[in-house]
């Protein structure tokens, strides 16, 4: 299921622009802060006399960021800052994705710029980023627009927008992640998609949804790059 050494390097060759998702790729954000405990406590802040807030029940915070985008669009500008403190402080407790620093690094190493790509708050993206100190291995960073969860993937838009950044066209870029909806956001705005497939099962899922290649570490991307 996996590609070969060979394979991931003749994939990469033209890539001039990796756009990477966050968590996952580079950290698993919720390590000390599970995403469920976000959710709880998303649902307590936004309880009030009218009851809990929609989606209270579930433990994915986006997907209640959404729920309540649906029903009670009043509440977004709020929910979705209350979501992304909790964010910020997941990130505190985030635990590194083995091989992620080496794979920025052989990337930065043969002047392929790396953009993240992720649903997360862009700024707990940039603090992770600072506290890692990986500011001089990524070209920039593409949170969720802030009040605007429509513009998570698998919408293309935040994608479309790091390739407006890196002025670059989809077929010189590549995205990299490990959700279906990374991949689906991929072909959205034209672009072929590697799957990182941390978890027994991802890998058939991401190849069903059409990535062009499955890895399971990311040590095995960071051994792709290739001098041309
Ligand atoms: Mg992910």
């Amino acid at each position: 299921m996996t590609a070969t050494r060979e394979e991931l390097a003749a994939i990469m060759a033209p890539v001039k622009h990796v756009l990477l998702d966050f968590d996952g790729p580079v950290c698993s954000v919720f390590a000390g802060l599970p995403a469920a405990e976000v959710a709880r406590r998303m649902a307590e802040e936004f309880t009030g006399p009218e009851g809990p807030p929609p989606g209270h029940d579930l433990t994915d915070p986006f997907a209640m960021l959404l729920r309540i985008a649906e029903e009670r669009p009043e509440l977004v500008p709020a929910a979705d800052d209350a979501l992304a403190r909790l964010e910020i402080e997941a990130v505190t407790r985030a635990s590194p994705t083995a091989g992620a620093l080496q794979f920025l690094e052989a990337y930065a190493g043969i002047g392929t710029r790396v953009w993240v790509v992720s649903n997360n708050a862009g700024s707990a993206i940039e603090q992770y980023v600072d506290a890692h100190q990986l500011r001089s291995l990524v070209a920039g960073c593409f949170g969720r627009s802030p009040g605007r969860p429509e513009s998570m993937k698998p919408s293309p838009e935040l994608l479309r927008a790091a390739l407006r950044a890196a002025r670059a066209e989809p077929e010189e870029a590549l995205f990299i992640g490990d959700a279906v909806r990374d991949v689906e956001a991929a072909h959205a705005a034209g672009m072929t998609a590697v799957g990182y497939a941390n978890k027994p099962g991802k890998a058939k899922t991401l190849a069903a949804a059409g990535a062009v290649a499955v890895v399971s570490a990311m040590a095995e991307l960071a051994g792709s790059a290739r001098q041309s």
